[in-house]
Protein backbone atom coordinates (compact mmCIF):
# COMPACT_ATOMS: atom_id res chain seq x y z
CA UNK A 1 0.00 0.00 0.00
CA UNK A 2 0.88 3.54 -0.06
CA UNK A 3 1.89 6.25 2.98
CA UNK A 4 3.04 4.74 5.98
CA UNK A 5 1.15 2.02 8.31
CA UNK A 6 -0.46 3.14 11.03
CA UNK A 7 0.64 2.72 14.42
CA UNK A 8 0.37 -1.14 16.32
CA UNK A 9 -1.40 1.04 18.99
CA UNK A 10 -2.39 4.64 19.52
CA UNK A 11 -4.19 6.62 22.58
CA UNK A 12 -5.35 9.73 22.19
CA UNK A 13 -6.73 11.91 24.94
CA UNK A 14 -7.16 9.11 27.06
CA UNK A 15 -8.10 9.67 30.43
CA UNK A 16 -9.77 7.25 33.19
CA UNK A 17 -11.93 8.44 36.25
CA UNK A 18 -12.40 5.83 39.04
CA UNK A 19 -16.13 6.38 41.28
CA UNK A 20 -15.56 6.42 44.33
CA UNK A 21 -17.84 7.28 47.51
CA UNK A 22 -15.53 10.54 48.24
CA UNK A 23 -16.10 11.50 44.56
CA UNK A 24 -14.58 10.40 41.55
CA UNK A 25 -10.72 9.34 41.52
CA UNK A 26 -8.39 10.57 37.97
CA UNK A 27 -6.17 7.38 37.65
CA UNK A 28 -4.70 8.56 34.27
CA UNK A 29 -5.59 12.31 33.28
CA UNK A 30 -4.58 12.18 29.79
CA UNK A 31 -1.96 10.17 27.97
CA UNK A 32 -1.50 10.53 24.33
CA UNK A 33 1.09 8.16 22.44
CA UNK A 34 1.73 5.99 19.46
CA UNK A 35 3.27 3.06 19.70
CA UNK A 36 5.18 1.49 16.50
CA UNK A 37 4.74 -1.99 14.93
CA UNK A 38 7.75 -4.39 16.90
CA UNK A 39 8.59 -1.67 19.24
CA UNK A 40 9.59 -3.12 22.90
CA UNK A 41 7.20 0.03 24.74
CA UNK A 42 7.67 0.52 28.27
CA UNK A 43 5.38 2.34 30.90
CA UNK A 44 7.48 3.39 33.63
CA UNK A 45 6.53 5.09 36.54
CA UNK A 46 6.00 4.91 40.71
CA UNK A 47 3.28 3.33 42.26
CA UNK A 48 0.11 4.61 41.83
CA UNK A 49 0.70 6.68 38.38
CA UNK A 50 -1.24 4.88 36.56
CA UNK A 51 0.86 2.64 34.43
CA UNK A 52 -1.68 -0.38 35.21
CA UNK A 53 -4.82 1.02 34.07
CA UNK A 54 -3.07 2.44 30.64
CA UNK A 55 -1.87 -1.35 30.16
CA UNK A 56 -5.45 -2.66 31.19
CA UNK A 57 -7.32 0.36 28.97
CA UNK A 58 -5.04 -0.50 26.00
CA UNK A 59 -6.36 -4.82 26.90
CA UNK A 60 -10.01 -3.81 26.84
CA UNK A 61 -10.47 -4.60 30.42
CA UNK A 62 -11.00 -1.09 31.88
CA UNK A 63 -13.02 1.64 29.84
CA UNK A 64 -11.70 5.31 29.27
CA UNK A 65 -13.79 7.54 30.90
CA UNK A 66 -12.61 10.22 27.75
CA UNK A 67 -10.48 9.59 24.59
CA UNK A 68 -10.18 6.85 21.77
CA UNK A 69 -7.35 3.80 21.23
CA UNK A 70 -6.89 2.52 18.03
CA UNK A 71 -5.60 -0.46 17.12
CA UNK A 72 -3.39 -1.09 14.31
CA UNK A 73 -5.84 1.90 12.91
CA UNK A 74 -8.85 1.04 13.77
CA UNK A 75 -11.07 2.68 16.73
CA UNK A 76 -11.23 0.06 19.51
CA UNK A 77 -12.63 2.00 22.41
CA UNK A 78 -15.22 -0.10 23.10
CA UNK A 79 -14.38 -3.41 22.23
CA UNK A 80 -14.42 -6.23 24.29
CA UNK A 81 -10.92 -7.90 25.11
CA UNK A 82 -11.67 -11.07 23.70
CA UNK A 83 -11.86 -9.29 20.44
CA UNK A 84 -8.50 -7.09 20.57
CA UNK A 85 -6.24 -8.78 18.93
CA UNK A 86 -3.79 -8.34 21.98
CA UNK A 87 -3.06 -10.64 24.88
CA UNK A 88 -2.08 -9.80 28.41
CA UNK A 89 0.92 -11.57 30.97
CA UNK A 90 0.47 -10.43 34.86
CA UNK A 91 3.22 -10.87 37.48
CA UNK A 92 0.86 -13.79 38.89
CA UNK A 93 1.03 -16.06 36.42
CA UNK A 94 -2.23 -18.20 37.40
CA UNK A 95 -0.85 -21.42 35.63
CA UNK A 96 -3.03 -24.47 35.82
CA UNK A 97 -1.74 -26.66 38.45
CA UNK A 98 -3.13 -30.21 36.92
CA UNK A 99 -1.60 -29.53 33.49
CA UNK A 100 2.16 -30.28 32.41
CA UNK A 101 4.00 -27.32 30.84
CA UNK A 102 2.54 -28.60 27.43
CA UNK A 103 -0.66 -28.82 28.43
CA UNK A 104 -0.61 -24.83 29.88
CA UNK A 105 0.39 -23.41 26.56
CA UNK A 106 -1.30 -25.43 24.20
CA UNK A 107 -4.97 -24.61 26.41
CA UNK A 108 -5.39 -21.22 24.60
CA UNK A 109 -4.97 -23.31 20.97
CA UNK A 110 -7.78 -26.29 22.17
CA UNK A 111 -10.06 -22.79 23.39
CA UNK A 112 -9.74 -21.60 19.24
CA UNK A 113 -9.91 -25.18 17.97
CA UNK A 114 -6.42 -26.03 16.72
CA UNK A 115 -5.77 -29.25 17.96
CA UNK A 116 -3.66 -32.65 16.89
CA UNK A 117 -0.35 -31.93 14.78
CA UNK A 118 -0.56 -28.44 14.36
CA UNK A 119 -1.62 -27.66 17.63
CA UNK A 120 1.71 -30.03 19.19
CA UNK A 121 4.33 -28.30 16.78
CA UNK A 122 3.12 -25.05 17.89
CA UNK A 123 3.44 -25.68 21.34
CA UNK A 124 7.01 -27.44 20.39
CA UNK A 125 7.75 -24.07 18.92
CA UNK A 126 6.75 -22.10 21.60
CA UNK A 127 8.57 -24.46 24.24
CA UNK A 128 12.04 -24.04 22.11
CA UNK A 129 11.65 -20.14 22.04
CA UNK A 130 11.20 -20.17 25.61
CA UNK A 131 14.06 -22.76 26.54
CA UNK A 132 11.41 -25.07 27.63
CA UNK A 133 11.92 -27.94 25.54
CA UNK A 134 13.30 -30.87 28.32
CA UNK A 135 10.58 -29.69 30.64
CA UNK A 136 7.08 -30.24 28.84
CA UNK A 137 6.01 -32.91 31.10
CA UNK A 138 6.75 -31.48 34.00
CA UNK A 139 3.60 -29.81 36.59
CA UNK A 140 4.02 -26.09 37.41
CA UNK A 141 4.96 -26.62 40.82
CA UNK A 142 8.10 -28.82 39.44
CA UNK A 143 9.48 -25.84 38.08
CA UNK A 144 10.75 -22.89 39.33
CA UNK A 145 9.42 -18.79 39.32
CA UNK A 146 11.87 -17.91 36.15
CA UNK A 147 10.66 -21.14 34.04
CA UNK A 148 6.75 -20.93 35.72
CA UNK A 149 7.29 -17.12 34.11
CA UNK A 150 8.40 -19.07 30.78
CA UNK A 151 5.75 -21.43 30.85
CA UNK A 152 2.70 -17.93 31.43
CA UNK A 153 5.23 -16.35 28.41
CA UNK A 154 4.45 -18.95 26.31
CA UNK A 155 0.76 -19.32 26.71
CA UNK A 156 0.23 -15.79 26.03
CA UNK A 157 2.45 -15.87 22.68
CA UNK A 158 1.28 -19.27 21.08
CA UNK A 159 -2.00 -17.54 20.11
CA UNK A 160 0.30 -15.07 17.94
CA UNK A 161 -1.09 -11.86 19.16
CA UNK A 162 -0.05 -8.81 17.19
CA UNK A 163 1.01 -7.26 20.80
CA UNK A 164 1.76 -8.65 24.06
CA UNK A 165 0.32 -6.75 27.16
CA UNK A 166 2.94 -7.27 30.24
CA UNK A 167 2.30 -6.07 33.86
CA UNK A 168 5.28 -5.89 36.02
CA UNK A 169 5.67 -9.98 34.83
CA UNK A 170 9.16 -10.20 36.72
CA UNK A 171 8.15 -8.77 39.54
CA UNK A 172 8.30 -11.64 41.94
CA UNK A 173 11.20 -13.29 40.73
CA UNK A 174 14.71 -12.28 42.61
CA UNK A 175 16.95 -9.74 41.34
CA UNK A 176 19.70 -12.03 39.75
CA UNK A 177 17.05 -14.18 37.89
CA UNK A 178 14.93 -10.86 36.85
CA UNK A 179 18.20 -9.58 35.28
CA UNK A 180 18.38 -13.01 33.39
CA UNK A 181 14.90 -12.68 32.24
CA UNK A 182 14.93 -9.34 31.04
CA UNK A 183 17.47 -10.41 28.55
CA UNK A 184 15.61 -13.43 27.53
CA UNK A 185 12.05 -11.45 26.82
CA UNK A 186 14.24 -8.82 24.93
CA UNK A 187 15.43 -11.90 22.76
CA UNK A 188 11.88 -13.26 22.50
CA UNK A 189 10.80 -10.30 21.57
CA UNK A 190 13.02 -9.79 19.00
CA UNK A 191 12.84 -13.18 17.48
CA UNK A 192 8.65 -13.20 17.73
CA UNK A 193 8.63 -9.25 16.38
CA UNK A 194 5.69 -8.36 17.84
CA UNK A 195 4.60 -5.44 19.67
CA UNK A 196 5.10 -5.27 23.86
CA UNK A 197 3.88 -2.82 26.15
CA UNK A 198 4.96 -3.76 29.61
CA UNK A 199 4.40 -1.97 32.66
CA UNK A 200 7.51 -1.70 35.34
CA UNK A 201 8.40 0.99 38.86
CA UNK A 202 11.63 -0.89 37.88
CA UNK A 203 13.74 2.52 35.85
CA UNK A 204 17.00 -0.32 35.15
CA UNK A 205 14.41 -2.49 34.10
CA UNK A 206 12.95 -0.66 31.41
CA UNK A 207 16.37 0.99 30.28
CA UNK A 208 17.96 -2.68 29.86
CA UNK A 209 14.71 -3.93 27.33
CA UNK A 210 13.06 -1.16 26.00
CA UNK A 211 13.17 0.68 22.53
CA UNK A 212 11.04 3.56 24.36
CA UNK A 213 9.64 4.24 27.08
CA UNK A 214 6.99 6.63 28.59
CA UNK A 215 7.79 8.16 32.29
CA UNK A 216 4.53 8.61 34.15
CA UNK A 217 3.49 10.54 36.97
CA UNK A 218 -0.07 11.69 38.09
CA UNK A 219 -1.50 10.01 35.62
CA UNK A 220 0.39 12.16 32.76
CA UNK A 221 3.02 11.38 30.87
CA UNK A 222 6.59 13.03 31.82
CA UNK A 223 8.70 12.28 28.95
CA UNK A 224 8.62 9.60 26.18
CA UNK A 225 11.84 9.60 24.68
CA UNK A 226 14.28 6.03 23.98
CA UNK A 227 16.38 5.38 26.84
CA UNK A 228 19.58 7.34 26.05
CA UNK A 229 17.70 10.25 25.81
CA UNK A 230 15.63 9.98 28.94
CA UNK A 231 19.22 9.51 30.52
CA UNK A 232 21.34 12.19 28.80
CA UNK A 233 18.14 15.04 28.76
CA UNK A 234 15.33 14.85 30.99
CA UNK A 235 13.10 17.31 30.51
CA UNK A 236 12.16 17.36 34.21
CA UNK A 237 13.30 16.86 37.95
CA UNK A 238 10.84 14.04 37.99
CA UNK A 239 12.75 12.36 35.23
CA UNK A 240 16.08 13.06 36.24
CA UNK A 241 15.16 11.79 39.83
CA UNK A 242 13.56 8.92 38.75
CA UNK A 243 15.88 7.66 36.40
CA UNK A 244 19.33 7.36 37.48
CA UNK A 245 21.13 9.69 40.08
CA UNK A 246 21.21 12.74 39.13
CA UNK A 247 22.94 15.88 40.78
CA UNK A 248 20.47 18.73 40.31
CA UNK A 249 21.23 22.65 40.59
CA UNK A 250 19.44 25.23 40.97
CA UNK A 251 20.82 29.20 40.03
CA UNK A 252 20.01 32.79 38.96
CA UNK A 253 20.82 33.71 35.18
CA UNK A 254 23.82 36.06 34.83
CA UNK A 255 23.60 36.34 31.19
CA UNK A 256 22.73 34.82 28.50
CA UNK A 257 24.86 34.55 25.46
CA UNK A 258 25.35 32.39 22.43
CA UNK A 259 28.23 29.49 21.14
CA UNK A 260 28.97 27.66 18.72
CA UNK A 261 25.49 25.63 19.13
CA UNK A 262 22.98 28.14 20.46
CA UNK A 263 21.91 30.07 23.18
CA UNK A 264 23.72 29.62 26.52
CA UNK A 265 23.05 31.06 30.61
CA UNK A 266 25.60 32.19 32.12
CA UNK A 267 24.63 31.46 35.98
CA UNK A 268 25.48 32.73 39.29
CA UNK A 269 28.90 31.12 40.83
CA UNK A 270 31.50 31.64 43.48
CA UNK A 271 34.84 32.87 43.41
CA UNK A 272 36.58 31.10 40.66
CA UNK A 273 33.95 29.28 40.27
CA UNK A 274 32.23 28.97 36.50
CA UNK A 275 28.59 27.42 35.78
CA UNK A 276 26.66 27.47 32.17
CA UNK A 277 24.49 25.58 30.84
CA UNK A 278 22.87 24.90 27.47
CA UNK A 279 19.18 26.50 26.67
CA UNK A 280 17.19 23.82 24.57
CA UNK A 281 14.11 25.32 22.62
CA UNK A 282 11.25 23.97 25.25
CA UNK A 283 12.57 26.16 28.12
CA UNK A 284 10.66 28.65 27.35
CA UNK A 285 12.22 32.85 27.64
CA UNK A 286 15.19 32.41 30.13
CA UNK A 287 16.90 36.11 30.67
CA UNK A 288 19.29 37.69 33.02
CA UNK A 289 17.46 37.26 36.92
CA UNK A 290 15.48 33.52 35.47
CA UNK A 291 16.05 30.93 37.90
CA UNK A 292 17.16 27.94 35.95
CA UNK A 293 17.73 24.54 37.50
CA UNK A 294 20.73 22.16 35.98
CA UNK A 295 21.43 18.78 35.62
CA UNK A 296 24.62 16.89 35.71
CA UNK A 297 25.04 13.12 36.37
CA UNK A 298 27.22 11.83 38.63
CA UNK A 299 29.73 9.88 36.21
CA UNK A 300 30.39 13.36 34.19
CA UNK A 301 31.82 15.02 36.88
CA UNK A 302 35.66 15.28 37.34
CA UNK A 303 37.27 15.50 40.49
CA UNK A 304 40.77 17.33 41.21
CA UNK A 305 42.97 18.58 44.39
CA UNK A 306 44.39 21.38 41.67
CA UNK A 307 41.53 23.39 40.21
CA UNK A 308 41.15 22.48 36.25
CA UNK A 309 41.94 25.32 33.21
CA UNK A 310 39.57 25.65 30.40
CA UNK A 311 36.32 26.40 29.66
CA UNK A 312 34.26 24.03 31.63
CA UNK A 313 32.15 24.40 34.11
CA UNK A 314 33.16 24.37 37.73
CA UNK A 315 32.63 24.20 41.50
CA UNK A 316 34.70 24.20 44.77
CA UNK A 317 33.78 21.97 47.75
CA UNK A 318 34.47 19.32 50.33
CA UNK A 319 34.62 15.72 49.90
CA UNK A 320 31.70 14.53 53.01
CA UNK A 321 31.64 10.79 52.46
CA UNK A 322 33.94 7.90 50.19
CA UNK A 323 31.76 4.78 49.46
CA UNK A 324 34.17 1.95 47.62
CA UNK A 325 32.36 -0.22 45.17
CA UNK A 326 34.36 -2.12 43.11
CA UNK A 327 34.26 -1.00 39.85
CA UNK A 328 33.35 2.52 40.89
CA UNK A 329 33.73 5.00 43.89
CA UNK A 330 31.09 7.24 45.19
CA UNK A 331 31.82 10.51 46.52
CA UNK A 332 30.16 12.72 48.48
CA UNK A 333 31.07 16.86 48.08
CA UNK A 334 29.25 19.11 49.64
CA UNK A 335 29.74 22.90 48.35
CA UNK A 336 29.87 26.31 50.14
CA UNK A 337 26.83 27.48 48.46
CA UNK A 338 24.54 24.23 50.12
CA UNK A 339 24.96 21.92 47.26
CA UNK A 340 25.30 18.46 48.39
CA UNK A 341 27.14 16.62 44.61
CA UNK A 342 27.34 13.13 43.86
CA UNK A 343 30.38 11.99 41.98
CA UNK A 344 30.77 8.21 40.40
CA UNK A 345 34.56 7.95 40.03
CA UNK A 346 35.33 4.59 37.83
CA UNK A 347 38.55 2.57 39.81
CA UNK A 348 40.89 1.59 36.86
CA UNK A 349 43.37 -0.81 38.03
CA UNK A 350 46.42 1.78 38.96
CA UNK A 351 44.42 4.39 40.40
CA UNK A 352 44.19 5.22 44.20
CA UNK A 353 41.23 6.87 45.93
CA UNK A 354 41.46 10.18 44.32
CA UNK A 355 40.44 12.01 47.31
CA UNK A 356 39.86 11.35 50.97
CA UNK A 357 37.00 12.35 53.65
CA UNK A 358 37.55 15.81 54.37
CA UNK A 359 39.82 17.21 50.92
CA UNK A 360 39.25 20.21 49.61
CA UNK A 361 38.44 19.77 45.71
CA UNK A 362 37.58 20.79 43.07
CA UNK A 363 34.46 19.65 40.81
CA UNK A 364 34.34 19.84 36.71
CA UNK A 365 32.32 18.94 33.65
CA UNK A 366 31.67 20.16 30.28
CA UNK A 367 28.71 22.23 29.34
CA UNK A 368 27.29 20.03 27.44
CA UNK A 369 27.27 17.29 29.88
CA UNK A 370 24.52 19.31 31.95
CA UNK A 371 21.14 20.06 31.30
CA UNK A 372 18.93 22.56 31.97
CA UNK A 373 15.32 21.35 33.23
CA UNK A 374 11.56 22.86 32.06
CA UNK A 375 10.95 25.52 34.47
CA UNK A 376 7.99 24.73 37.33
CA UNK A 377 8.94 21.04 36.54
P1 LIG B 1 1.17 0.21 40.86
O1 LIG B 1 2.56 0.14 40.35
O2 LIG B 1 1.09 0.38 42.35
O3 LIG B 1 0.28 -0.89 40.35
P2 LIG B 1 0.10 2.00 38.85
O4 LIG B 1 0.99 3.05 38.34
O5 LIG B 1 -0.07 0.80 38.00
O6 LIG B 1 0.55 1.58 40.31
P3 LIG B 1 -2.77 2.23 38.77
O7 LIG B 1 -2.99 0.85 39.26
O8 LIG B 1 -3.01 2.48 37.34
O9 LIG B 1 -1.29 2.71 39.12
O10 LIG B 1 -3.64 3.22 39.66
C1 LIG B 1 -3.66 4.62 39.46
C2 LIG B 1 -4.56 5.29 40.49
O11 LIG B 1 -5.92 4.88 40.32
C3 LIG B 1 -4.20 4.94 41.93
O12 LIG B 1 -4.34 6.08 42.70
C4 LIG B 1 -5.22 3.89 42.29
O13 LIG B 1 -5.48 3.90 43.67
C5 LIG B 1 -6.43 4.28 41.48
N1 LIG B 1 -7.25 3.12 41.08
C6 LIG B 1 -6.83 2.07 40.35
N2 LIG B 1 -7.82 1.18 40.14
C7 LIG B 1 -8.91 1.67 40.79
C8 LIG B 1 -10.27 1.22 40.98
N3 LIG B 1 -10.70 0.08 40.43
N4 LIG B 1 -11.09 2.00 41.71
C9 LIG B 1 -10.67 3.17 42.26
N5 LIG B 1 -9.41 3.64 42.12
C10 LIG B 1 -8.54 2.92 41.41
Amino acid sequence: GTGAAAPAIELIGVAKDYASRRGAVTAVETVDLQIAEGEFFSLLGPSGCGKTTTLRMIGGFEEPSRGQILLHGSDVTATPPNRRDVNLVFQSYALFPHLDVAGNVAFGLKRKGIRGQAMRDRVTNMLELVELGALADRKPKELSGGQQQRVALARALVNEPRALLLDEPLGALDLKLRETMQIELKRIQREVGITFVYVTHDQSEALTMSDRIAVMNKGRIEQLAAPRDLYERPRTRFVAGFIGTSNVLRRTVKTVTTDGTGPVAILDAGIDEQLMVPLHDDLGSVTTGSVVELTVRPEKIGMTVERPDGDVCLLRGRVTEVVYLGTNTTYTVFTPGGDEITVFWQNSSDSADIARRGDEVWLSWREDHSFALAPGA
